[in-house]
């Protein structure tokens, strides 16, 4: 990939260049590399060691972008987690304030409501 200098800001930051390492787990998400086809564009703030934080442009590796369940705090896959909104709609919210949920982690009451939201 040609990095165009112009109209993009030119950053000495080592996460906009190769080997693109993932602004989380510093894995290389360079073309060729396992993470390269699941890298998402991100930034992030990351607390260094020392209790400073660093600002890091760049990318992120599928990995680390996998969400964890607000209810049994396992990750979910991409694409299989499920939200107020797929089971009560636009204006929902799950009691307890969980965002993110397996679909086995629903209760039951919700799970009905899924189910019927869904088709
Ligand atoms: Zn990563
Ligand atoms: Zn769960």
């Amino acid at each position: 990939m040609r990095i165009l200098n112009g109209n993009t800001k030119k950053s000495t930051n080592k996460y906009m260049q190769s080997p693109y390492p993932c602004i989380y787990c510093d894995h290389s998400t360079e073309f060729g590399s396992d993470r390269f086809v699941n890298r998402i564009p991100a930034d992030t703030y990351h607390e260094l060691e020392d209790g400073k934080e660093e600002y890091r442009d760049g990318y992120a590796c599928a990995d680390c972008m996998a969400i964890d369940c607000d209810r049994c705090g396992k990750s979910i896959d991409m694409d299989e987690d499920i939200t107020p909104y797929d089971v009560f709609g636009d204006h929902g919210e799950f009691s307890d304030n969980a965002y993110r949920v397996h679909e086995d982690c629903l209760t039951s009451k919700e799970k009905k409501l899924w189910e019927q939201f869904e088709q």
